[in-house]
């Protein structure tokens, strides 16, 4: 099996979706995302339009899609880390590594980044670092080539340090109320970890990049009825994450041209996007129907870069 997931991870870009369960606690089931029981890389999104003369039998849309991988509400934070461990691994082994959750705010892009403060709920980025820190002994922080106003490095020499950093960067996230969501993220969360090790039995050195990346939310600028700076701000959103699709698709497509320097958000993973590096893109879907749209939207964004 082990075998199986290498081969499949062989490829440089994978797409992941994840959706995430109801959170009314009313459970029962979602009925326009199907997820076939003997697939783990299908989903159905499907929309019942009524007929409005009430004389034509209702017609029933569906949009089939297709991932490296598909997690339904019931998968655990363990099972989906599971799946991006090996991806980790590639990062100690000398490769450059970005995974980055996409996704309309609410559809569970920080759960599965960051999750909770139990173990049990860790997302990618705390059991990440844990299997880094397990693996690797040897530390040191390195300068990079990609510089970003304001942007600043600092040496970490074990777990606690790296959560520390994630605490006080959250603080700085900025947060703002729109329309969709009182804690809706207007901001994306980027967490680098330069890896430089010296292997004890070889006398190599390895160096590489491992990018974590809760993206702000992709939802259209009208739903979240934003005005001033808010709409500003949603316009500089859309704007990046429209790019960061470009680049993806064009690396996908295997142009000879990657538009890297067109948003700063691609600007600043450049070193983690192409060349022979890794990456990992989580597409996020709130399962309730009144996100049909924005799901639609999500599923399509990720079946062009896939
Ligand atoms: P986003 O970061 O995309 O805006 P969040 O990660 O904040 O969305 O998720 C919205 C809410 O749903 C949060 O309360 C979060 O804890 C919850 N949630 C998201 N995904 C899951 C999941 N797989 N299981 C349980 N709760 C989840
Ligand atoms: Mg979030």
């Amino acid at each position: 099996k082990l075998h199986n997931t290498i081969q499949e991870l062989k490829g440089n870009i994978r797409v992941f979706c994840r959706v995430r369960p109801l959170l009314t606690g009313n459970q029962s089931d979602v009925l326009h995302i199907q997820l076939p029981a003997h697939d783990n890389k299908a989903l159905t999104l499907a929309k019942t339009e009524e007929s409005h003369t009430g004389r034509m039998a209702d017609t029933q849309k569906s949009y089939n899609f297709s991932f490296d991988r598909v997690f339904g509400p019931r998968a655990t934070q363990r099972e989906v880390f599971e799946e991006i461990s090996l991806l980790v691994q590639s990062a100690l082994d000398g490769y450059n590594v970005c995974c980055f959750a996409y996704g309309q705010t609410g559809s569970g892009k920080t759960f599965t980044m960051e999750g909770g403060d139990l173990e049990d709920l860790w997302g990618v980025i705390p059991r990440a670092v844990q299997q880094i820190f397990k693996l690797f002994v040897c530390w040191k922080g390195c300068n990079n080539e990609i510089t970003v106003t304001n942007l600043t490095y600092q040496k970490v020499n074990n777990e606690d340090e790296v959560h520390n950093l994630i605490m006080l960067a959250n603080q700085n996230r900025s947060t703002a109320r729109t329309g969709m969501n009182d804690h809706s993220s207007r901001s994306h969360s980027v967490f680098q970890l330069d890896i430089e090790g010296q292997n004890s039995d070889r006398d190599t050195k390895c160096k590489s990049v491992l990018c974590l990346v809760d993206l702000a939310g992709s939802e259209r600028v009208q739903k979240s009825q934003s005005q001033g700076d808010r709409f500003k701000e949603m316009t500089a959103i859309n704007s990046s994450l429209t790019n960061l699709g470009i680049v993806i698709a064009a690396l996908a497509n295997k142009e000879s041209f990657i538009p890297y320097r067109n948003s700063k958000l691609t600007y600043l993973l450049q070193n983690c996007l192409g060349g022979n590096s890794k990456t990992l893109m989580f597409v996020n879907i709130a399962p309730e129907e009144e996100s049909f749209g924005e799901s639609l939207n999500s599923l399509r964004f990720a079946s062009k870069v896939n």
